[in-house]
């Protein structure tokens, strides 16, 4: 039978109510079996999230403040859940056990991972479901990189024997048995784990959103929701910025091929946005699928005469940068011209970064410019459409903004387009206009 596993973000768990709701979607659809927590977090803008809190009162408690103490806000929190639920569940002894081991220094990621594990308590408790703590099966190496062959093996292993489970987000062990947390937000990648592991047919990620928008509100007014996006255009449009899902979530499900389902839970009849392996061009409509961009880059240009005869010339500026650890975005190269675009403060690492470019590659000219933004335009329909650059061109020069950079990805999906820092946001707006509303 097709499986569904369902992740919940900790503003769809911040209190009773937002657990009814994760309850009534549940319920809702019986192929929604394997259960991901966060741990709740704000229930209105200045509250604090769990992990937060947790994080800060370990800090106390490691600087000498009382245990029990400052414990006791996030007892009252989890115990004002239960008692709203109606539940008759008791963490007494959890809290002994947690405020006993922080008190013993047992580790900042014990002490965050322990929102999802009491969430995971008390959401397993309302749906009556098993609950699988995660440090069984989700796997980390002794250097503290995660192991994705033995969690898979052990998740695969131990939820073959249960047909409905609760397993908490974000934290696994060590093989000394030691907690470890992902990166924040890191919920979304334990899902992912979770459904290539169980093999499900789709991966719910639900959260306080719509879906993923084709460009940041903060920019454009209202943007369209992205219905079917591909993980390559996901890809491509959160690494310039666009954020829904954290960013290691995409893999374990791409390669199992499993589509995600970003979903509202406080709207559960809307469709959200469906991130598929691949998809057929959109109808007719719009070419492009999103747009995202960054500030804070600057391009390097060089130029130097018969630089196209010259072999060798690329890998010893290349080379300079390995050395280096300069991390660079985009190479856009010409006959005898290059340019290095990277972020600012991957130019600022390295003192004298153009003096050891210039030793190595004596360019006739070197210029830096600073303060640029780069806007990416995602489009899987791009590549069988004539006339998309044109189309972004003519707006941006109709609004009179200068372009300092084009690159094309070799793949087709993306146009990436450096303008000045101060042209970003009109910049983000025609080309939205221009694609999404035909103005
Ligand atoms: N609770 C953790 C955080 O706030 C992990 C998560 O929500 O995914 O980052």
């Amino acid at each position: 039978m097709a499986k569904t596993v369902v992740k919940f973000g900790g503003s769809s768990l911040s209190d009773a109510n937002q657990f009814r709701k994760v309850a009534e979607i549940i319920k809702d659809d019986g192929k929604r079996r394997y259960v991901i927590p966060s741990a709740p977090g704000k229930r209105w803008g200045a509250d604090v999230k769990v992990t937060d809190m947790l994080y800060n009162c370990y800090d106390a408690i490691s600087a000498g403040a009382d245990a029990q103490k400052e414990f006791k806000p996030i007892a009252e929190r989890f115990d004002g859940i239960i008692a709203d639920l109606g539940l008759s569940l008791s963490l007494r002894d959890e809290y002994e056990t947690i405020t006993a081991d922080f008190a013993n220094g047992a580790g900042a990621d014990y002490a965050a991972s322990r929102g999802e594990y009491l969430c995971g308590i008390v959401l397993a408790a309302f749906l009556k479901f098993p609950f699988i703590d995660a440090a069984k099966a989700v796997r980390f190496r002794a250097g503290g990189e995660f192991d994705p062959d033995l969690t898979n093996a052990s998740l695969a292993a131990l939820l073959e024997n249960n047909r409905y489970a609760v397993i908490p987000g974000f934290y696994g062990s060590l093989p000394c048995g030691k907690i470890k947390t992902f990166s924040r937000g890191g919920s979304d990648f334990t899902g992912s784990i979770v459904a290539k592991a169980v093999k499900a047919s789709l991966y719910e990620n639900w959260t306080d959103v719509p879906g993923f928008l084709a460009a940041d509100p903060r920019i454009v007014e209202n943007p369209e929701i992205i219905r079917v996006i591909t993980y390559r255009e996901l890809r491509e449009l959160s690494y310039m910025g666009a954020t829904v899902l954290h960013e290691d979530a995409i893999f374990p499900v791409r390669n199992a091929r499993i589509p995600i389902n970003i979903r509202d839970t406080n709207e559960p009849c809307a469709p959200g946005t469906m991130i598929v392996p691949s998809a057929g061009e959109k109808d007719g409509g719009a070419v492009i699928t999103g747009i995202a961009g960054k500030k804070n880059f600057s391009v390097i240009s060089l130029e130097k005469d018969e630089m196209n005869n010259e072999i060798g010339f690329l890998r010893r500026i290349l080379t300079l940068f390995e050395a280096e650890g300069v991390n660079f975005e985009h190479l856009p190269t010409g006959i005898d011209t290059l340019s290095i675009v990277l972020n600012t403060s991957e130019l600022d690492k390295t003192p004298k970064l153009i003096e050891r470019i210039n030793e190595v590659a004596r360019p006739n000219h070197i210029e830096v410019e600073r303060g640029l933004a780069m806007i990416a335009v995602v489009g899987r329909a791009m590549k069988e459409k004539r006339g998309t650059a044109t189309r972004i061109f003519a707006a941006l020069s109709h609004a009179r903004i200068n372009i300092r950079m084009i690159d094309q990805g070799s793949s087709e999906l993306n146009i990436i387009i450096g303008v000045k820092e101060e042209d970003f946001e009109e910049a983000v707006r025609v080309i939205y206009n221009m694609f999404m509303l035909g103005v």
